[in-house]
C-alpha cells in the first residue's frame, strides 16, 4: 500500500493524476491530513463518496503511534516515544520555552556517528526516517497542543540521527513544514543541528533558506574532538568551522556552536582560549551545555562555578556565549536515553 502521509501537494497531484482524479483534490487531501488531523479517507467529507471509497484501496495514511510519554516535574518538557508502522521507535521532545513551543525532532532511528557522549549512537543507526515520519513527529505534538489552543512555534532537528546523512528526506520535510497547507512554519524558526558534515553544510548553504545552523563542536583541538566525535577524522575542526563561517556569511544567520562541557575533559582555560581563537571574527555564538550524565559513559558535569568561569573566559575573548537552560534532566531528555531504555526493556536485559 502506498503511504501518502508526508507527500507534498505536487506529489499528491501526480498520484491523483495517475488515477484520473482531478488535481485540485490533492490540495483537499493535504489539508485534511496536515491541518485537520485526518487519518482516514472516510473523514474527508468534502471528497465525493465514490472517491472516499476508492482511495483506501490504493493509498494508506500512516502516522506514528505514541507508545510512551514522560513529563518533567517542572512541566516544561515532555518526551514521547513514537512507533512507526514497521515497529521502529524514535524519541520526540516538546520543550515549552518562554518564547513558545519547540519540538526536537529525530531524523534517523539511532545514529551512526558514534559521538562518545551520546546515547543515540549506542545501537548504531537502524534506518533513515522518511519525510512523512519526521512530519508525523511534529504533527503529533502540534495536534496535541491544538487541543489547548496552542501550536508548535519552533523546531530543532536535534533528536537522534545526523540530519545531513538523511539530507533529501530532511529537506523535503522542511519544505513541507514550511508550506501553507501544512504547518506554515517560517524557516527562521527551524534549526538544523549537525555533527559537522562539511558537504551537507555546503549543500544547505546553496539552498538559500534562512534556516539556523547549529554545529556540534564540543572540543577545540582535533585530537580531543576526534576522541569525542569520530567524524572529526573525516571533517576536521578547521574545515567544519570554515563551512560554518561560509554558511553564516551567505545566509546572514548567526551559526550556533554547541559545546558540551565535560568536567576535566574540555572545560579548562586552555580549551576556552582555543575555542575563542577558532571562532574569532565569525558571526557565531557558543551554546554551552553542561553534560547530562549518561549512565552508559563515564563523564561528569562540571560544577556551576566551573561552567560560569568558562563562560566568562569566552566573553573576555568577545565570543558570544550562553549556557543552555537545563530542561527535563529528570526525564533523561538527553537524546537517545529513553529509546535505549525501551530497547533494553523490550529485549529483557535492563
Ligand atoms: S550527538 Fe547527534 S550526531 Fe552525535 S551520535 Fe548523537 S545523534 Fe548522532
Amino acid at each position: 500500500m502506498d503511504n501518502i502521509f508526508g507527500l507534498s501537494v505536487p506529489e499528491l497531484e501526480a498520484r491523483c493524476g495517475a488515477l484520473h482524479i482531478p488535481a485540485y483534490r490533492a490540495g483537499q487531501i493535504a489539508e485534511w491530513m496536515y491541518r485537520r488531523s485526518a487519518d482516514s479517507f472516510e473523514a474527508m467529507t468534502n471528497l465525493p463518496k465514490k472517491l472516499r471509497a476508492l482511495l483506501p484501496s490504493v493509498f494508506s495514511i500512516s502516522r506514528a503511534e505514541c507508545v510512551e510519554r514522560w513529563d518533567s516535574a517542572d512541566g516544561c518538557t515532555s518526551k514521547f516515544l513514537l512507533r512507526f508502522v514497521d515497529g521502529v521507535t524514535v524519541e520526540t521532545v516538546l520543550m515549552r520555552q518562554p518564547y513558545g513551543n519547540s519540538v526536537c525532532v529525530s531524523t534517523q532511528a539511532g545514529c551512526a556517528m558514534g559521538c562518545a557522549f551520546c546515547a543515540s549512537t549506542l545501537h548504531g543507526v537502524t534506518r533513515n526516517l522518511t519525510t512523512g515520519e519526521m512530519l508525523a513527529e511534529v504533527l503529533f505534538i502540534d495536534e496535541m497542543l491544538r487541543d489547548g489552543g496552542q501550536k508548535v512555534d519552533t523546531m530543532v532537528l536535534m533528536g537522534s540521527g545526523e540530519p545531513m546523512m538523511n539530507y533529501d528526506n530532511v529537506l523535503a520535510f522542511l519544505r513541507l513544514v514550511h508550506a501553507k497547507y501544512c504547518l506554515n512554519m517560517g524557516y527562521r524558526n527551524i534549526t538544523i543541528s549537525t555533527s559537522g558534515i562539511v558537504p551537507g553544510i555546503g549543500r544547505l548553504e546553496r539552498e538559500g533558506l534562512p534556516i539556523t545552523l547549529s554545529i556540534s563542536l564540543h572540543a577545540a583541538s582535533d585530537a580531543l574532538r576526534s576522541e569525542l566525535m569520530p567524524i572529526n577524522r573525516k571533517y576536521p575542526l578547521r574545515e567544519v568551522v570554515a563551512a560554518g563561517k561560509a554558511y553564516g556569511e551567505h545566509t546572514k544567520r548567526r551559526v550556533t556552536y554547541e559545546y558540551i562541557l565535560i568536567r576535566g575533559v574540555n572545560d579548562s582555560k586552555k580549551d576556552a582560549e582555543a575555542l575563542s581563537s577558532l571562532l574569532r571574527g565569525q558571526l557565531a555564538s557558543v551554546n554551552l551545555i553542561p553534560i547530562n550524565p549518561v549512565r552508559e559513559r563515564n563523564w561528569e558535569r562540571p560544577s556551576k562555578e566551573r561552567v560560569n568561569r568558562f563562560l566568562a573566559m569566552l566573553e573576555e575573548y568577545h565570543i558570544t556565549a550562553t549556557v543552555r537552560r537545563e530542561m527535563g534532566s529528570d526525564i533523561q531528555a538527553a537524546c537517545g536515553q529513553l529509546r535505549n531504555q525501551h530497547i533494553a526493556e523490550s529485549a529483557g536485559f535492563d
